[in-house]
């Protein structure tokens, strides 16, 4: 089973539409399991008109702390030593809002009596279904004011291997989240080949180049997507600059299409919403495939 991850370093760049659309001609000859580990803004599911998961189940993959009442003596130390002003001092007690506690352990470290302690709670949901397109979705979602990215997207990915497996899928796509951070590194980490998605502006083209960082880290092969190319010639050819100096490919340039967007408010991937995108996509699929097993 070889895993294609679809990245940009900058959002809406269209990367969920472009994985949408590569899982969907991918799967007309191969099997297939899309998994979004967008988890901060998963929007995979919809682009492929999945509108509610079939099956979900919570996951706890973050700590806040807590109180052992009969153990504290008030002294406020902990109050002090939060960087994040989650604890307040209230009536004597300290009382923790487990919003802004970002399970550090500072906390229980600094008290001195041991009447603290990091206790696991339900940070996200993850879910699957199968498409109209004959192949599942995964999915995960952070729940509001939760964090522990990094690590929800690696209970996703374990859960997309288990779909997967079930599946019989020969590929996984994956819709990797945006930037730099630790959901990115736990979206890479262990992909064959990543496609990397840019528009040709200045800040977009700077945080490929960090992105490319990332990939690179890794060892992993990877090929540059432009988007909506012909929006800015200048900065197109300085991409495509930029890949030859490194070795890169360029694997698709993409005009700028309207149908696009109208393709996301029918919860439609581009590549069924306008057909006339299907060479491009193709293409794209063409050479990512030639490239990961070269
Ligand atoms: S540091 Fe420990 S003993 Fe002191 S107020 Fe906080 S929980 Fe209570
Ligand atoms: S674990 Fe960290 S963030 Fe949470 S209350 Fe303790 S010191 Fe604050």
């Amino acid at each position: 089973m070889k895993t294609i991850t679809v990245l940009s370093g900058k959002g809406g760049v269209g990367k969920s539409s472009i994985a949408a659309s590569l899982a969907v001609l991918l799967a007309e000859s191969n099997k297939v399991t899309a998994v979004d580990c967008d988890v901060d803004a998963s929007n995979l599911a919809l682009v492929l008109g999945v509108r509610e998961l079939d099956s979900s189940f919570g996951i706890k993959a973050e700590e806040k702390a807590f109180v052992v009442e009969d153990k504290c003596d008030s002294c406020g130390t902990c109050a002090s030593v939060c960087k994040f002003s989650a604890i307040t001092m209230e009536g004597g007690k300290p009382v923790i809002d487990e919003a802004l506690c970002e399970g550090c352990g500072a906390c229980v470290l600094a008290c001195p009596n041991g009447a603290l302690d990091l206790k696991p709670v339900e940070n996200a949901v993850i879910g699957s279904a199968m498409t109209e397109y004959g192949f599942p979705v995964v999915s995960g979602q952070l729940k509001m004011g939760m964090s522990g990215s990094g690590k929800v997207v690696f209970e996703v990915r374990q859960h997309s291997k288990e779909i997967a497996s079930g599946h019989g899928s020969e590929f996984i796509i994956q819709d990797s989240a945006a930037g730099i951070g630790c959901t990115v590194i736990a979206s890479v980490k262990g992909s064959d080949y990543v496609i990397a998605v840019t528009e040709p502006t200045p800040a977009s083209f700077e945080d490929l180049k960090r992105a490319l960082g990332v990939v690179e880290h890794f060892g992993i092969r990877v090929g540059i997507v432009i988007n909506k190319a012909d929006m800015n010639k200048e900065m197109t050819e300085s991409i495509r600059a930029f890949a030859f100096e490194n070795g890169l490919s360029v694997l698709a340039e993409i005009p700028f299409d309207r149908s696009f967007v109208d393709a996301l408010v029918r919860l439609k991937p581009p590549v069924v919403h306008n057909k006339k995108l299907e060479p491009v996509f193709q293409g794209l699929l063409g050479k990512a495939m030639t490239a990961m097993q070269a």
